[in-house]
């Protein structure tokens, strides 16, 4: 069972010890596998997860540049994830992106040390078996490959391009 923790809290404790960082934890909490929709495969939580809930910590490797998976941490900071790059869009997601820019962390050798974090926290409670989602224009300034939502068909291309509609 998940802590019941407030993000903040939960995310304290957890980085008393090192953040996870075996492959057992997607085997054991998600699944990736193709959608209803066109939209290919998506990320499934085999777990439930209360309103702010940490449901991942993002971990992979960092790029100068967006891909058309990776997220955007800051402009030149993209993080490729693997279970990061699984999930997909949607308008009114159930989980949000948030950047801990000077998070205190601790190393394997226990030596204290600032680091940036970026989780995936739910946004609502989240039922078993449901898709995990963000909305891209609350990460993504000016996206490499605008699309059309599944959600509502509107155009999705970053932040910058939001209220021009
Ligand atoms: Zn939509």
């Amino acid at each position: 069972m998940g802590s019941r923790l407030p993000c903040t809290e939960q995310l304290r404790v957890r980085l008393s010890y090192s953040p996870p960082r075996n492959r057992l934890r997607l085997i054991n909490e998600f699944t990736i596998r193709e959608t209803d929709s066109d939209k290919g495969r998506g990320l499934y939580t085999k777990k439930e997860y209360r309103k702010e809930e940490i449901v991942l910590y993002l971990e992979g490797n960092y790029l100068p540049y967006p891909t058309r998976t990776s997220i955007r941490i800051k402009d030149d900071k993209h993080i490729e994830s693997y279970e990061g790059g699984h999930i997909n869009h949607h308008c009114n997601p159930n989980t949000e992106i948030r950047i801990h820019n000077n998070f205190i962390g601790k190393n394997q050798l226990n030596q204290t040390q600032p680091s940036l974090v970026a989780l995936v926290v739910a946004k609502k409670d989240i039922q078993i078996g449901e898709e995990i989602t963000f909305d891209y224009e609350t990460t993504e300034v000016d996206m490499a490959e605008p699309f059309e939502c599944n959600c509502h068909g509107r155009w999705i291309r970053g932040k910058i391009h939001r209220y021009q509609e």
